[in-house]
């Protein structure tokens, strides 16, 4: 038990754009990836000024993000505001 009830919402996805889709869009700057694992959006942390993978959350209440840096392999879960490990 992790204490997340969305497990079931992860698709087998891949990283629809190589860089934060929006901050591509806008030609901006980001400091960490966030992979939503519903739909394969790449949106930046919340680290980057932007903010786009919580912004990506609200407007589709897709539930989890995973980390897309090099050696990091956790995920989140925005709506119970839990780690998950090896998602
Ligand atoms: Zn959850
Ligand atoms: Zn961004
Ligand atoms: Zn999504």
């Amino acid at each position: 038990m992790n204490g997340c009830s969305h497990l079931d919402q992860i698709q087998k996805v891949k990283p629809n754009t190589k860089g934060c889709e929006e901050c591509l869009k806008m030609g901006d700057r980001w400091v960490h990836l966030r992979l939503c694992l519903s739909c394969g959006h790449v949106g930046c942390c919340d680290s980057s000024k932007n903010k786009h993978a919580t912004k990506h959350f609200h407007a589709t209440k897709h539930p989890i993000v995973k980390s897309l840096e090099p050696g990091e392999d956790w995920a989140w879960c925005y709506v119970d505001e839990v780690e998950l490990e090896s998602v």
